[in-house]
C-alpha cells in the first residue's frame, strides 16, 4: 500500500515512484489513481529535467519524452564525472565545468525519492548536464597534427591545434594512435574529428553513415604521412601505400577499426567503434550534439 500525503509534490514523493503513464490531471502517480490527493509532481519533475537540460517542455503527463529525459539524466549520472555549474540567469555557454559523481541508479526511467532529491540538488546548485566531448590539443602529441586543410569547427572555445573528440576517444588518439605512429615513423595529419549532425563533410571519400562514429566523437579521418609521401585514399585503392603506413594500420587495428576494411573502403577513417544500436551511442549522441549546439564549454585535454 502506497502512502501519500493529501498534497504531493516532487520534493516529497514519499514511497511513490513517478513512471510512464503517470498524469497530474488524472491524479495518477506511481502507476495508481490517488483520488483526494493533490499536486503536480509530474510537471515539477519535468521542470527539473528541463532545468538540467534533458527535456524540452512540461505538460504534466509522463510519456515517452519524459521517460527518455529521465533516462538521459540517469545515464549521465552513471557515466559522466563532471557537469556544468551556471551562474544564476546565465546560459550553459558561460558555465563552469566541475567534477561530479552520482551513485549509480541504473537507466530505468522511473523517479523515486533518491533521484528526486538528486534532481532538486542539481537545481539548487544551478547544475546542468553537459557534453562528453573534449578539446584535444594535438600540439602536445609527437606524431599527430592537424592537416593544412583542417578547420576547427566553429566553436567559441576551440583553439588552433585542438580537435573535438569524445573524452574516451581522446585517450585512444593520444596513446594508441600517437604511440603507434611514433613506432612506425609516420605523421598523422588529421582532417576531421567530431562531426555535427546534418552537415555534409567536405572531401569525404564516402557519404557519411547515418549513425557515423564521427557524430559521437569516436572517429578521426586522417592521412598517413611517411617522409615526403602522403598516403592518399587512391594509393590504398591501388595498393601503392608505403610500408610504414601498413605497419601503422596493422598495429592500431588490434584495438580499432580502419575504414580501409569497410565496404566501400574509406582508408582515411579510424574509429574505436561505439555500437550504434546500443544505449551508449544514443546517449552520447544526444549530449554531444545537443551541447554542441548550445555551445557548452569543453574540457581541454593535452
Ligand atoms: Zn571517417
Amino acid at each position: 500500500m502506497t502512502i501519500l500525503s493529501k498534497t504531493l509534490d516532487f520534493s516529497n514523493l514519499g514511497q511513490v515512484s513517478l513512471r510512464m503513464g503517470d498524469n497530474d490531471a488524472q491524479h495518477r502517480w506511481g502507476g495508481q489513481l490517488h483520488h483526494g490527493v493533490t499536486g503536480n509532481p509530474v510537471r515539477q519533475l519535468q521542470a527539473a529535467l528541463v532545468a538540467v537540460g534533458t527535456l524540452n517542455a512540461t505538460d504534466g503527463a509522463f510519456g515517452h519524452d519524459t521517460e527518455t529525459a529521465l533516462k538521459r539524466f540517469q545515464w549521465y549520472g552513471d557515466h559522466m564525472d563532471y557537469r556544468l555549474k551556471l551562474a544564476p540567469g546565465t546560459v550553459p555557454a558561460s558555465g563552469m565545468i566541475v567534477p561530479y559523481s552520482m551513485s549509480a541508479t541504473g537507466v530505468r526511467g522511473v523517479c523515486g525519492q533518491a533521484l528526486a532529491a538528486e534532481l532538486i540538488a542539481w537545481r539548487g546548485g544551478n547544475f546542468v548536464t553537459t557534453t562528453p566531448l573534449v578539446r584535444l590539443n594535438v600540439a602536445g602529441l609527437s606524431n599527430v597534427e592537424p592537416s593544412d586543410t583542417f578547420t576547427t569547427l566553429s566553436y567559441p572555445s576551440a583553439q588552433n591545434n585542438e580537435i573535438l573528440v569524445h573524452g574516451d576517444f581522446a585517450e585512444v588518439v593520444s596513446s594508441t594512435m600517437d604511440d603507434e605512429a611514433k613506432r612506425a615513423k609516420v605523421i598523422l595529419d588529421i582532417n576531421q574529428a567530431f562531426r555535427v549532425a546534418g552537415i555534409q563533410p567536405s572531401g569525404a571519400v564516402v557519404p557519411p553513415a547515418k549513425k557515423s562514429q564521427h557524430l559521437v566523437g569516436h572517429a578521426v579521418d586522417l592521412n598517413i604521412v611517411d617522409g615526403e609521401t602522403t598516403n592518399t585514399a587512391a594509393m590504398f585503392k591501388n595498393g601503392t601505400e608505403t610500408d610504414a603506413a601498413d605497419t601503422f594500420i596493422e598495429a592500431v587495428k588490434k584495438s580499432m577499426r580502419w575504414g580501409g576494411d569497410f565496404s566501400p573502403a574509406d582508408p582515411v577513417h579510424f574509429d574505436d567503434y561505439l555500437d550504434p544500436t546500443g544505449e551508449d551511442y544514443g546517449m552520447n549522441y544526444f549530449f554531444a550534439q545537443h551541447c554542441f549546439h548550445a555551445m557548452h564549454p569543453m574540457r581541454l585535454v593535452t
